[in-house]
């Protein structure tokens, strides 16, 4: 099962990023943040040296891969991409972070999925802008220091949780990106709409930005499906109301924005299991999708709106979630 916000093949993957906001100022929403990332990028250009490393977590489609490259365009440096599972050893990192020019912004995606052995050289990579390489096997091993060009990280992750303390008190900086108001939404689609070329009135926009689950990422995904349904049954330059729900009914995006995974997990927490409470791990296996997935993408939402509780024995289901199914809720049934 595919999350509708995961980017499907390599010209979604380029159109999204031709979507990507350029600066600070048209990033939409996370006020605090940009507030906060402004301050830290003047002050490192006022002192002219990289700025401090920054942890931005959240869920996925939130804006983090942008954030990092915003802070890499502000701050006039080149941008390195990488990701955790792509550092398996500790010489994955140390080839990454020697041939890092000085300034230079090093972003890592899933920084919490990194081997623990480079988590144990990035702590002093992090600190003193050094590493030490080991030559050699058993007896007659040697570490070789190595200076390191001077270079900002940052590091995104979908479960800070998982980020072992060393590590996560070596960013200067840390931010949490939160869910988006569906107002803030409404924005980011008027903006890729005009960049799209389509026409989208604001009350047809409004009801894509409720049913975009709170992520930029979706957001824009539905609005170019909406695009696609015009281009076929349209003129392809605007979309009315008819369109935009004709589209994501197409697409299985229910009435307040919940897709096909979203509404399994929530079936069989409220049908299978009676409400719960249930383990993650039965609840995965239980729908047939991984556990991260679940817990790092469809769970924050559920509890965002209020559809699913955490509780020390497992999941529950709160009322707003049988409303939403049209099950009688056991509290209803007993009162
Ligand atoms: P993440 O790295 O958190 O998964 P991305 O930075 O890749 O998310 O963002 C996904 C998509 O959503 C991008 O196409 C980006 O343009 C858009 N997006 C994310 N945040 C914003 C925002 N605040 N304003 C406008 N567009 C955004």
């Amino acid at each position: 099962v595919r999350e509708v916000g995961d980017p499907v093949d390599e010209t979604e993957l380029a159109i999204e990023g031709a979507l990507r906001p350029g600066s600070l100022a048209e990033f939409v929403g996370q006020q605090k943040v940009r507030g906060q990332l402004q301050l830290l990028l003047d002050a490192a250009r006022i002192q002219q040296r990289p700025a401090d490393h920054i942890l931005l977590s959240g869920p996925p489609g939130l804006g983090k891969t942008t954030l990092a490259m915003i802070v890499a365009h502000e701050s006039n440096r080149p941008l390195r991409l990488s990701s955790g599972p792509a550092i398996q050893h500790a010489g994955d990192l140390a080839a990454l972070l020697s041939s890092l020019t000085p300034g230079e912004v090093l972003f890592i995606d899933e920084v919490h999925r990194m081997a623990r052995s480079a988590e144990e050289m990035l702590y002093l990579a992090m600190e003193d802008f050094r590493i030490d390489i080991m030559v050699g096997k058993g007896a007659g091993a040697t570490s070789i220091p190595l200076d390191l060009a001077p270079f900002t990280l940052v590091g995104a992750t979908t479960r800070s949780g998982m980020l072992p303390n060393p590590l996560r008190d070596r960013f200067g900086f840390t931010a949490h990106l939160e869910y988006y108001e569906p107002e803030e939404l409404e924005r980011v689609i008027e903006r890729s709409a005009a960049m799209l070329g389509v026409a989208v009135p604001p009350g047809p926009r409004a009801e894509i930005a409720r049913r975009s689950r709170g992520t930029p990422r979706i957001a824009n995904r539905l609005l170019r499906r909406v695009r696609d349904y015009s281009i076929v049954h349209g003129n392809g330059r605007a979309a009315d109301a008819a369109i935009v729900d004709a589209a994501l009914d197409l697409y299985d995006v229910d009435a307040i924005g919940l897709d096909r995974l979203d509404r399994a997990v929530l079936d069989a927490l409220v049908r299978r299991f009676r409400g719960g409470p249930v383990g993650l791990g039965t609840l995965s296996v239980a729908v047939g999708e991984e556990s991260d997935t679940i817990e790092s993408v469809v769970e924050p939402y559920l509890v965002r709106i209020g559809f699913i509780g955490r509780t020390p024995r497992g999941r529950i289901a709160m009322p707003e979630a049988y409303a939403h199914l049209g099950v009688a809720s056991p509290e209803s049934v007993l009162g």
